[in-house]
């Protein structure tokens, strides 16, 4: 059985700033202070997390258990207002592929796929929601469950495999995001990682992460399906069970499945062929 764990923020959508905007409200309606979330980095980390650092940026100090409890209310109560601005703005976007991507993963028996997200389980539903796609969603782990996304993915793979009803070994899951935060918790729990480049993540910075796999979206499917070991690669080598050196990333890089390859190797051939005219 394999464990696929999808991001949400920049993986599977992208809500249009949704979620900064709802937590700047929370904290101004508590600390007074107007736009939070610009003061640190919000994409990648956990709602736990940017909780306390928007409550931090406000209030100049740590919040007190009360004090998070009461601003998790106020952004679980504003988010679904802030989505609906970015669905009437045309901003809140599925990323290219990615239903096409979760429809074929769940039509099959050996696959289950999940959330591994930052996001508390109930902004995780708000977010989504917009976009239909929660239907492919059966279980994941949240931002609820933890300020370390790695335990959140950990979370994630305990509930598949009660749901499996078998035990899951950290070869068979495999994490998708779109910044070096996802792959790092990925590469901590010993977990595959793969990122797509049109989310949120930095580019030098997911480079130096080093995911498995990295592809600008889902709109070519070969290369993740590779990578998952559930299509063969036409190079003959089987993907998906070890970190392979060179080809996840050589394939998402210059979509290269081998095919192409060909090409390369008729024009060497000839090149050779014409080498031999001239020397004799
Ligand atoms: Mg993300």
């Amino acid at each position: 059985m394999k464990i696929i764990l999808f991001d949400i923020d920049g993986t599977l959508v992208k809500a249009g700033g949704a979620g900064a905007r709802a937590l700047n409200h929370a904290v101004q309606a508590m600390t007074g202070r107007k736009d939070a979330c610009s003061a640190f980095q919000l994409q990648g980390a956990t709602d736990k997390s940017n909780f306390e650092n928007a409550f931090k940026a406000g209030a100049g100090r740590k919040p007190t258990k009360k004090e998070m409890a009461s601003l998790t209310q106020k952004y679980v109560d504003r988010l679904p207002a802030e989505v609906l601005l970015s669905v009437k703005a045309k901003k809140y976007l599925k990323v290219k592929g990615v239903e096409k991507f979760l429809a074929k993963l769940s039509a099959r028996k050996d696959v289950l796929v999940g959330l591994g997200t930052g996001n508390l389980k109930e902004g995780a539903f708000i977010k989504l929601e917009p976009s239909g796609l929660m239907k492919y969603f059966a279980f994941g782990g949240f931002g609820c469950d933890s300020h370390h996304r790695c335990v959140v993915l950990q979370k994630a793979v305990e509930r598949a495999a009660k749901l499996a009803l078998t035990s899951i070994k950290s070869g068979d899951v495999f994490v998708i995001g779109d910044t070096h935060r996802d792959v790092e918790a990925a590469k901590e729990a010993g977990y595959h990682s793969g990122v797509v480049l049109d989310g949120f993540g930095d580019p030098q910075l997911l480079m130096r992460s080093n995911p498995e796999l990295m592809a600008r979206d889902f709109t070519g499917l070969k290369p993740w399906l590779i990578w998952l070991g559930l299509e063969k690669d036409p190079k003959g080598i089987k993907r998906g069970t070890y970190i392979c050196p060179d080809s996840p990333i050589e394939h998402a890089h210059y979509g290269r499945t081998g095919l192409d390859l060909r090409d390369i190797d008729r024009g060497i051939k000839e090149l050779r062929k014409a080498k031999k005219k001239i020397t004799g």
